[in-house]
């Protein structure tokens, strides 16, 4: 089958949860045995977003080829377990930037450089480059950005050129609006909605099928009106209620037809209606269980997006366990010696945070300190494992000045420092180790026992490394190496076999931990968590 195009944009405001619609519409054509990907372009000027600040874009989230994107690919890969790549992330800035590399070389051959048709096209390029790669049947692209925004208009420019290109058979429009409820006047308002598509139709495109987020129930008779004023068909306004687990939304967009809608304007007939039976089974267990487990967040931000990967993959695990994961945030800047008794009073197990700078690390060790001589389950990742050998170093091998060379503090022993191929980059952003690299597990080891293979490959994204120089000294007393990169000798996971759960990752499992296929070192750990020592 040609490959068809479906565009997704929003309107009226940010946070309408494009990128679950998105990865909702991906899940069930999949369903109906389509090869699909997924993809999204961000309207904002920095080349990726591994420079941003979490607390505006919340996680970077990182693909096996190493791009830092934005945390919606995440939702991308964790509702459809593809894999994602370079090519599903693109900003404006790697736009203006592949542009202007190529005007430089003078590919241009003197003509002015214009927004249209250089930049639009070469969105336009982007948006169809992944389906010239591999066969694909539907390429979703999600728009980022709300209509209206100024810098969002060249990717509207190029989504209106392409369907006009390709024609309704291939190319097809949805926008996600919001439906507001005024609670004084007890109603639920269409006219943003309304202006939203006019907008729209402004630039020259007119949805097909537009997806309402409300909080109350749309009657009929409002789906009937938001379609007469905006030129869509009453089915194919679909209205997206908030629902109080976000793995619902492919069920309740199934239940009002968004696949075979879009299928059906596209001349496809539609068939029968997938079963999703394993997403059914893997809810009706997240109903189940009742068992709570609390677990502590050990990091610098107080802000859900912030880790999401980490939030999800732990809530997952929770469910395969039969039980309810309920997350609590630490401040690891407030965090001392003397508090984390009563602070990480009655939780579980905690999560090590990752993270960049020296904010909150002392915080961190301080946790690390006490989970370690309380023998509570702890989970560090990244930074957080960093940290959970800094204070091994520290307290148990007694090299008091033991840091990271991260940190300005002289110190005699970094035990996580540069690897020395690194040592000369000056430049922010995507210089660090980023992406998938092997790691072998060691025998008997609590990691390879989770994973049940030798082999794995997880994801980066960090500049400093377990400083071999130690390794010997943190063996003998105690603290085990037991997963190394094969090619690169690299430290990758560390662990306390003595204790009951005590595993620090260098890599990020968080990020190749989907719905149907949880991450094995999350399931190990919450399993701990929950029922003391592992069950079966
Ligand atoms: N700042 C640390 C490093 O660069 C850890 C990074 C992280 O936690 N992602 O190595």
């Amino acid at each position: 089958m040609e490959t068809r195009y479906i565009f997704i944009t929003g309107g009226v405001a940010s946070s309408l949860g494009k990128g679950i619609v998105s990865a909702s519409l991906g899940k069930l054509l999949q369903a109906r045995g389509y090869e699909i990907t997924i993809q999204k372009f961000d309207p904002y000027i920095n080349i990726d977003p591994g420079t941003l600040n979490p607390y505006e874009h919340g996680e970077c989230y990182v693909t096996d080829d190493g791009q830092e994107t934005d945390l919606d690919l995440g939702h991308y890969e964790r509702f459809t377990g593809i894999r994602t790549s370079r090519d599903n992330s693109v900003t404006t800035g790697r736009i203006y930037l592949s542009v202007i590399e190529r005007e430089r070389k003078g590919d241009y051959l003197g003509k002015t450089i214009q927004v249209v048709p250089h930049i639009t096209d070469e969105i336009k390029r982007r948006i169809l480059l992944n389906a010239s790669k591999q066969h694909f049947d539907f390429v979703i692209t999600e728009i980022g950005g709300t209509i209206g925004d100024i810098e969002s208009q060249p990717f509207l420019e190029a989504i209106r050129q392409l369907r006009w290109e390709l024609g309704p058979s291939r190319a097809l429009n949805v926008h996600l609006t919001y439906v507001p409820y005024l609670a004084a006047a007890g109603e639920l308002k269409t006219k943003p909605t309304q202006t939203s598509v006019k907008q729209l139709q402004g630039l020259g495109i007119q949805p097909e099928v537009l997806v309402l987020r409300t909080e109350h129930e749309l009657g009929d008779d409002l789906r009937a009106k938001v379609a007469h004023f905006c030129n869509v068909d009453v089915p194919a306004v679909i209205q997206s209620q908030d629902l109080p687990d976000i793995y619902e939304v492919p069920l309740n967009m199934q239940r009002q037809g968004l696949d075979a809608i879009c299928l059906h304007k596209m001349g496809i007939e539609p068939g029968p209606v997938p079963e999703l039976k394993p997403w059914r089974a893997f809810l009706e267990r997240r109903k189940q269980a009742t068992r709570e487990v609390h677990i502590g967040l050990v990091g610098k931000y107080d802000l859900q997006d912030a880790y999401k990967s980490i939030r999800e993959s732990l809530s997952l695990a929770g469910t395969y366990n039969n039980c309810r994961v309920r997350l609590h945030y630490i401040n690891s800047e407030q965090l001392t010696p003397d508090n984390c008794a009563e602070r990480l009073m009655g939780l579980a197990g905690i999560v090590i945070c990752p993270g960049f700078g020296v904010r909150g690390l002392e915080g961190k060790i301080a946790a690390a300190q006490y989970t370690r001589t309380h023998d509570i389950p702890t989970f560090g990742i990244c930074l957080g494992m960093q940290m959970m050998v800094i204070e091994f170093a520290r307290n148990v091998l007694g090299w008091t000045d033991a840091n990271s060379a991260d940190t300005d503090r002289p110190t005699a022993h970094p035990v996580i420092d540069l690897m020395e191929s690194q040592k000369n980059i000056t430049q922010k952003g995507g210089t660090m180790r980023l992406g998938a690299y092997d790691c072998r597990l060691s025998e008997g080891s609590r990691a390879r026992q989770a994973y049940g293979q030798e082999l794995v490959r997880e994801r980066h994204r960090h500049r400093y490394e377990f400083n071999n120089r130690y390794r010997s000294d943190f063996e003998a007393a105690g603290m085990q190496c037991t997963g190394v990169n094969p090619q690169a000798d690299l430290v990758e996971i560390v662990e306390l076999p003595q204790l009951r759960w005590y595993v620090g990752a260098q890599f990020h499992p968080e990020y190749s931990s989907t719905v149907l296929h949880p991450g094995p070192l999350f399931m190990d750990f919450v399993n701990v968590c929950a029922y003391g020592t592992a069950q079966a």
